[in-house]
């Protein structure tokens, strides 16, 4: 019998990996954009038609492509980012796998506009579900222009199995706030149908969450600090009385990188034992820095899964850090119309039991887990300046900026 194996075409390849890395609209937004990030952009902007399926437009005034490397780039394995495996442990750039745009532009209609500082013309590159249609010199501004449109266009299958306006909407606005959420630094912008959803400034983190969330949210942060040889944790905490059923604000990063991490969401929640209602999780944004040797960033293709070499050390760490955010912060119990109301006609409901039993309070508000000699194990910092931030008047920073309205669906 004759051999059977053979290498598939680059095509074919590419769009196997499209599979994995570009699940939807707002996969092929976090790649690009992180693209952008990586290419050291100062301002991103992101136009959107018809919840990503006709149009994902991202512009940038980062670095840009020479002409080769307009074309090169939607090779198979084709990065500036890493040269060697070792890299992947000493990784500094949000991308690595040199996936991201073959795998895009297999599924899609791309059109690549882009020029370096030092050129005087730039490249424009047109690229069909993977075929090169076109490549000229082209005048356009410092950065890089890539429109994504008719996404899935060759794959009825992979459209098909895209869900209704509002949900991808949804999952862009998700992926979108995670990058802006480790970005502060950067001027983001997000536009659908024309229409402005989201304008944010660079500025600090608490200016970005208020930026993305509202004013509103302001009032419940709760910094938290911990500096240790093993792991730097910054970033904020809410407060035990925003815990929701299902809450969307609970976002971990690591060095400027989203993940996921179920293990570390535990640590959380049980230093917010006690002080939440049955059920609810609180609002949370920690971000660790850690030495990028000790994690494996390259154990999921979408990067969301981090391998932390000494998760059970951090675990401690995190853990009291939350609790000296909330302990620092006297956080008191605070009892609403709705509980009030369940005790009160709980306390009239006859039973045979005719003394009506106290709601049990659980808090204690003076409890300051750090009031001891262990507060300094973790290598502390000083808190001193939580207390000037918290009293100082966030509010006017953000007065005469509100977020643009959502798009109606
Ligand atoms: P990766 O990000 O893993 O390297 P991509 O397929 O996303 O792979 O991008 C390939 C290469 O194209 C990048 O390594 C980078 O050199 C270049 N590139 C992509 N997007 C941009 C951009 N917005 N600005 C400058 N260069 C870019
Ligand atoms: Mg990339």
């Amino acid at each position: 019998m004759s051999d059977v194996i053979h290498l598939l075409p680059d095509n074919v390849a590419n769009q196997i990996a499209a599979g994995e890395v570009v699940q939807r609209p707002a996969s092929v937004i976090k790649e690009l954009v992180e693209n952008s990030v990586d290419a050291g952009a100062k301002s991103i902007k992101v136009l959107i038609k018809d919840a990503g399926r006709t149009l994902i437009q991202v512009i940038d005034d980062g670095k840009g492509m020479s002409e080769t490397d307009a074309r090169l780039c939607f090779e198979r394995h084709a990065t500036s980012k890493i040269t060697s495996a070792e890299d992947l442990f000493s990784l500094h750039t949000m991308g690595f796998r040199g996936e991201a745009l073959p795998s895009i532009s297999s599924v899609a209609q791309v059109e690549l506009k882009t020029k370096r500082h030092e050129d005087e013309v730039g490249t424009l590159v047109e690229i069909n579900g993977g075929k090169i249609e076109r490549q000229e010199s082209v005048a356009v501004s410092n950065g890089t222009s890539i429109a994504v449109k008719n996404l899935f266009y060759n794959v009825p299958a992979r459209r098909k199995f895209l869900k209704s306006n509002s949900t991808e909407f949804s999952h862009i606005e998700h992926e979108f706030s995670r990058i802006a959420l480790v970005n502060p630094q950067v001027e983001l912008s997000l536009y659908h149908n024309d229409q402005l959803c989201y304008q944010l400034r660079p500025g600090s983190v608490r200016e970005r969450i208020v930026g993305i969330y509202g004013k509103g949210i302001n009032v419940n942060l709760l910094p938290i600090q911990v500096d240790s040889t093993i792991v730097k944790i910054t970033g904020f905490v809410g407060k035990p009385e925003t815990d929701k059923k299902q809450n969307d604000h609970q976002y971990f990063f690591v060095n400027g990188r989203y993940m996921r991490h179920s293990y570390f969401h535990k640590a959380v929640m049980q230093g917010y034992e006690r002080f939440l209602q049955p059920a609810t999780s609180p609002d949370y944004f920690i971000y660790f820095e850690v030495n990028p040797s000790c994690i494996d960033v390259n154990i999921h293709p979408t990067k969301t899964e981090i391998k932390f070499e000494n998760e059970q050390t951090i675990w401690p760490i995190l853990l009291a850090g939350v609790k000296e955010s909330l302990g620092k912060f006297n956080i008191a119990p605070t009892i609403d119309f709705d509980q009030e109301k369940d005790v009160m006609s709980e306390a009239f409901i006859p039973s045979n039991n005719p003394i009506p039993q106290l709601p049990k309070m659980n808090l204690d508000p003076t409890y300051n887990p750090f009031n001891t000699e262990s507060s300094s194990s973790y290598g502390g910092g000083s808190h001193s300046s939580y207390k000037r931030e918290t009293t100082s008047n966030w509010e006017s920073l953000y007065e005469g900026f509100e977020r643009g309205e959502s798009p109606d669906f």
